[in-house]
């Protein structure tokens, strides 16, 4: 029987503010069951596509998208909040509900011509996802896949990075 991820993942009303439905991975994360099938559902949605890294959005990307990197043999590389990277980075703006955030990667974690997967838990408006394509991008590299465990069809997200012409993968709506 498959295990319907949603199941696992509980929404907490008005987080971070007043009126968002926050849908919490950590319960996800937290459970054996939850945690193992969430990677062996997206390493089987996968098929035989081969990717040369996986590139994680902190920090929610980090968790799961470091275990299928594990489990397809390949490297993981990190795209993180501004400041938080110790090497020469490049940099990419963001528009936020509220105000502006800003996305970095090492400049010599990519290979041009390599063949990314972007992974993070959710996509909303798509604006963190569509910032780490185009760091991706600027290295020369390809995002030939984006995905995520939860999409919010609602808010765009998904559309919105299929309209740049980068595939998209979710495991629950
Ligand atoms: P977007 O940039 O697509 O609007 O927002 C997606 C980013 O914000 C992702 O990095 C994701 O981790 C985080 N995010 C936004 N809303 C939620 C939510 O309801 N639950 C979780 N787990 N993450 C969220």
């Amino acid at each position: 029987m498959t295990v319907d991820l949603r199941d696992f993942i509980r929404t907490i009303p008005d987080f971070p503010h007043e009126g968002i439905m926050f849908r919490d991975v950590t319960t996800l994360f937290n459970d054996p069951v939850g945690l193992r099938e969430t990677v062996d559902q997206m390493a089987a949605a996968l098929g035989d596509q081969k990717f040369d890294k996986i590139a994680g959005l902190e920090a929610r990307g980090f968790m799961l998208g470091a275990a299928l990197a594990y489990k397809l043999g390949i490297g993981f590389t990190m795209i993180r909040k501004a400041g938080k990277l110790p090497g020469s980075t490049i940099s990419e703006d963001y528009a936020l509900e509220y105000g502006q955030a800003t996305v970095e990667i090492h400049d010599d974690a990519l290979d041009a011509g390599d063949k990314v997967l972007l992974f993070d838990d959710l996509i909303a408006t798509g604006g963190t996802a569509e910032a780490g394509i185009k760091l991706i991008e600027r290295l020369g590299a390809e995002v030939t896949l984006a995905a995520f465990i939860i999409d919010l069809p609602d808010l765009g997200g998904r559309a919105k990075i299929e309209k740049m012409g980068v595939k998209t993968h979710v495991l629950c709506a």
